[in-house]
């Protein structure tokens, strides 16, 4: 999508600090961060958000989430740390690419807003 600003991280059209990259997924720093540690997870090809995903997306999905541990590993915050998926206008997604937020590194409250 060419107004999609996380397709554009993905293809390098704009800067990002990029903490993961493989063919298929992206990771890089959230730019407001909420945590001392807040890493974005994508998918490289533009998927809107989780209810518009296909049957052939889980593999990714999975991918996905074993490269969620590796950065969570990484960033040494594997004892406890929070994943974010808004999903929607109404679940409070504002980037309308799908993302995975990663954080951790301070103690994290329940309820979410
Ligand atoms: P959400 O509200 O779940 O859609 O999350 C979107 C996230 O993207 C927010 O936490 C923003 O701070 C983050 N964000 C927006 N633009 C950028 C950017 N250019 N680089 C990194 N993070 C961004």
């Amino acid at each position: 999508m060419s107004d999609c600003i996380f397709c554009k991280i993905a293809n390098k059209e704009i800067p990002s600090q990029v903490v993961y990259e493989d063919d298929l997924i992206m990771a890089f720093n959230d730019i407001q961060p909420q945590a001392p540690v807040h890493v974005l997870v994508v998918p490289k090809k533009h998927i809107k958000d989780i209810a518009s995903l296909s049957d052939t997306d889980y593999d990714l999905m999975g991918r996905i989430f074993k490269i969620i541990n590796k950065i969570a590993k990484e960033k040494g915050i594997e004892d406890g740390f929070r994943i974010v998926n808004n999903c929607g206008e109404k679940g409070g997604q504002s980037v309308g690419h799908l993302h995975f937020h990663i954080l951790g590194g301070r103690q994290m409250q329940w309820p979410p807003g």
